[in-house]
Parts: structure tokens; C-alpha cells; sequence
């Protein structure tokens, strides 16, 4: 491989964002490839006895097995960590993967981990099952009360996790406050990026320590892998996620990082139009929904509670948003009567999706908790696509005057 100016942070570092997303982490084998090869390799070979030697002890830079370093991924590291504003990133199999990783990696019996309680179904799995079970306490929290934060602080809490805006409620977080809270206690913020990617908004600039991803969402954002991805210090990412990571091994395939890659060059502009379209069919819903006695919940919306703190902390309002109708009969006959939007659960996607979270992405929770989280029976997702805007209002129109909206 040869060195290009993509993996050479003193001169990547200065780039503007649109040319770190096209060029960031590009590392060029000897045939001078233009765009990003593809190293499909589970191990690599030494020309010597010594140079494996040397990789092994940690003296001599260079790939050893593709569980430790592939060059596909680690362009895409590059890349990411770049766009995000970090000294590091590393990238997993899934956004869960991103998740778990993220947690585990620094938690232990007898620590306090803070969560928001809206969030995604398997991310509030993570903090209500998976922690407790290895004897770490958690707290869940209403994430968009400033104060809660503060109260729910105690001698062992190592940790606050959350997402903003939140899946499917879009709450919006008050980054600067809660993370110059916990940098005041010590505790490490884990923030989960995926409804906006650093497209739209970059944690770190709020005070985070640790930025993670379902890079399945926006960055690819075109619904073809699964992938994760964790953004932080290098000490963070050396020193405590990777003794994690190499040794349980939630790796990102490169073909996958791959994908991601492509997916990366035109992220900005599709997190932006997509914004534009949401925002569109935003307003041309609000009323009517408002009428119906149903409620907006879109970021981008002056009717939305943090709508101020959201124009500070996003660039656009996103692609994603969610409206509540009067039950579960209604919210499932909008969706039966779609013609163009499709019935899906992604989001992220160039396609225009709509999912009706109580009966899929949140059916895992008990009926009291997504009561409590917000998730009502008559919530409606959308992720807004790359198609017309005009043809998603038109879909959206007819759709919920058949249901009776
Ligand atoms: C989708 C999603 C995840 C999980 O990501 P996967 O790639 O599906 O594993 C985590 N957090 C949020 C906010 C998500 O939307």
C-alpha cells in the first residue's frame, strides 16, 4: 500500500468536510485504484520470520489478521473519524454491534450507567437486560429533562448513553448541558448518532466523548449492509474499546466497509435533500394531523418542544420523523392504503419507509414502557426519501384521507 495524502491527518485535517468525504482515508495500493480497493482477505503473509515478529510485538505497523486490521476498513475508519471530528474510530458488524462494544468495552460489576429512556428498542435492551445481567446498575431517565440528568447521578456512574433526536420519539437531548455535566463528574458520554450522522450534526462539538453508529442508516443509505462504528479518543478507542473488540472480535466484513465507503461520498448531499423533503411533507401534514387531534413530532417543526435547542445542534432537521393518529387500527390502516412509500422499518434509506413502531421495532417492550417512552399505539415513523417530494405529499395525501385523517 502506498501512503496518499487521504491517510495523512496533517494534511486530511485541514480539508473542508465535502472533500474529507470523498477523499478522507484513501489509501492506494501500487496499481493507483481511484477508487477504494476491496481487500477480501481474512490473513496476510511476511516476507520473513522477523517482520511477523516485529507486527506481533507491536514494533512494526502493518496488517496481521483481518479480525486486528483490514485496509478496507481501516480506509473507512479513516473516513469516518475524519467527518466526525475524532482522533479515532472503529467500525463493527451492525450498529448493535457499535452499541454493545461501546458499553461493555468500559463497564463492569458494580458500575452506574444513565440512559435515556427513549430510545431504540435494542439499545434500551442493552441498558433494561443485557448490563444488569453482568451486575451493572442502570437508570433510565426522561433524556429531555436537564435535571433528571442531574438527579440520576450517583458515586459509581461511569456512564450516560442516549440518542438525540430519539428513535421513534425525537427527543432532543440538551448536548452542551449533559455533557459538560458529565465531564464535571468524570463519566464518559456515549452518544448514539445514527439519526443524523455527522452530516447533520457532530457530538463532539457539544462535548462527547464517545460518538457511536448504526452506519446501516444514513452513512450507507441506500438499505444494502448492515454496519457500526465508534467514534472517540485515541486512548479511548486503543486503550478500552480495542482490548474488547480484537478479543471478541464484532468486526465490520470489508466488503461491507466497502459499501459503506461509496455510501460516505455522497452522504452529505442525501442527508440534506432528504432533510429538505422531510421537512416538506412535515409541513404539509401539520395541520391536518393537528385537526385529526393527532400530534406532530418533527425536529423541524417550530411546534416541536426543543425546536430552538434542535436548530443548534442539527444542521438540517433529518430525514426522520413521527406523527401519532388515533390508534393502532388507523396507524395501520395508513400504512395498508400506501401506494409509493413502502412499509418498512429502516431508516436512512433513499426510499421513503414508514413503519409503525409499537408493532415492530418497539414490540420487544411491554406495553408500560413504551407507554412511558412515548411510543404510543397510534405512532407513525417515517424516513423521507430522494423521491419527489411531490409525489411522497401526494402518497401521504391520499393515504390518510382513506384512513379518515
Ligand atoms: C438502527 C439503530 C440502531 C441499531 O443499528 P443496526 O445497524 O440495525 O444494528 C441503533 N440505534 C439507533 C438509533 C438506530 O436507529
Amino acid at each position: 500500500m502506498k501512503k496518499t495524502t487521504g491517510m495523512d491527518r496533517s494534511v486530511t485535517q485541514k480539508w473542508r468536510p465535502a472533500t474529507q468525504a470523498v477523499r478522507g482515508g484513501t489509501w492506494r495500493s501500487e496499481h493507483g485504484e481511484t477508487s477504494e480497493a476491496l481487500f477480501l482477505t481474512s490473513g496476510y503473509t511476511y516476507d520473513d520470520a522477523a517482520t511477523v515478529a516485529a507486527r506481533f510485538a507491536g514494533e512494526e505497523q502493518g496488517m496481521t489478521y483481518s479480525r486486528l486490521q483490514n485496509p478496507t476498513v481501516a480506509m473507512l475508519e479513516e473516513r469516518i473519524a475524519l467527518m466526525e471530528g475524532a482522533e479515532a474510530c472503529r467500525t463493527q458488524a451492525s450498529g448493535m454491534a457499535a452499541m454493545t462494544a461501546a458499553l461493555l468495552c468500559q463497564l463492569s460489576v458494580g458500575d452506574h450507567c444513565v440512559a435515556a429512556r427513549a430510545a431504540f428498542g435494542s439499545c434500551r435492551w442493552l441498558v433494561d437486560h443485557l448490563l444488569p445481567r453482568f451486575g451493572i446498575e442502570t437508570t433510565v431517565i426522561d433524556s429531555a429533562d436537564n435535571q433528571e440528568w442531574d438527579k440520576a447521578i450517583r458515586p459509581n456512574t461511569k456512564v450516560f448513553f442516549f440518542e438525540s433526536p430519539a428513535n421513534p420519539t425525537l427527543d432532543i437531548v440538551d448536548m452542551d448541558y449533559v455533557c459538560k455535566l458529565a465531564t464535571a463528574h468524570g463519566i464518559t458520554t456515549v452518544v448514539d448518532n445514527a439519526f443524523c450522522s455527522p452530516a447533520l450534526q457532530r457530538p463532539m462539538e457539544f462535548g462527547a466523548d464517545v460518538v457511536a453508529y448504526s452506519a446501516t442508516k444514513l452513512m450507507d443509505g441506500q438499505g444494502r449492509v448492515l454496519a457500526g462504528a465508534v467514534c472517540g479518543t485515541e486512548e479511548f478507542i486503543n486503550e478500552t474499546l480495542l482490548p474488547f473488540q480484537r478479543n471478541t472480535g464484532p468486526n465490520l466484513a470489508p466488503f461491507n466497509a466497502w459499501v459503506v465507503h461509496k455510501g460516505l461520498e455522497t452522504l452529505s448531499l442525501r442527508a440534506h435533500k432528504q432533510s429538505e423533503n422531510a421537512l416538506k411533507l412535515g409541513q404539509f401534514m401539520e395541520e391536518r394531523i393537528a385537526k385529526a387531534g393527532g400530534t406532530m413530532l418533527h425536529p423541524g417543526l417550530p411546534s416541536h418542544p426543543r425546536y430552538d435547542l434542535a436548530q443548534t445542534q442539527m444542521d438540517a432537521c433529518g430525514p426522520i420523523f413521527s406523527f401519532v393518529v388515533r390508534g393502532r387500527k388507523q396507524a395501520h390502516a395508513i400504512l395498508d392504503a400506501l401506494q409509493l412509500i413502502d412499509i418498512s422499518n429502516n431508516i436512512g434509506d433513499s426510499r421513503s419507509l414508514m413503519c409503525h413502531p409499537a408493532s415492530t421495532t418497539h414490540a420487544g417492550m411491554s406495553e408500560d414502557d413504551r407507554q412511558q417512552m412515548g411510543v404510543l399505539e397510534g405512532m407513525l415513523r417515517i424516513n423521507v426519501g430522494l423521491e419527489d417530494a411531490d409525489d411522497v405529499i401526494e402518497d401521504m395525501d391520499q393515504a390518510l384521507a382513506s384512513a379518515g385523517v
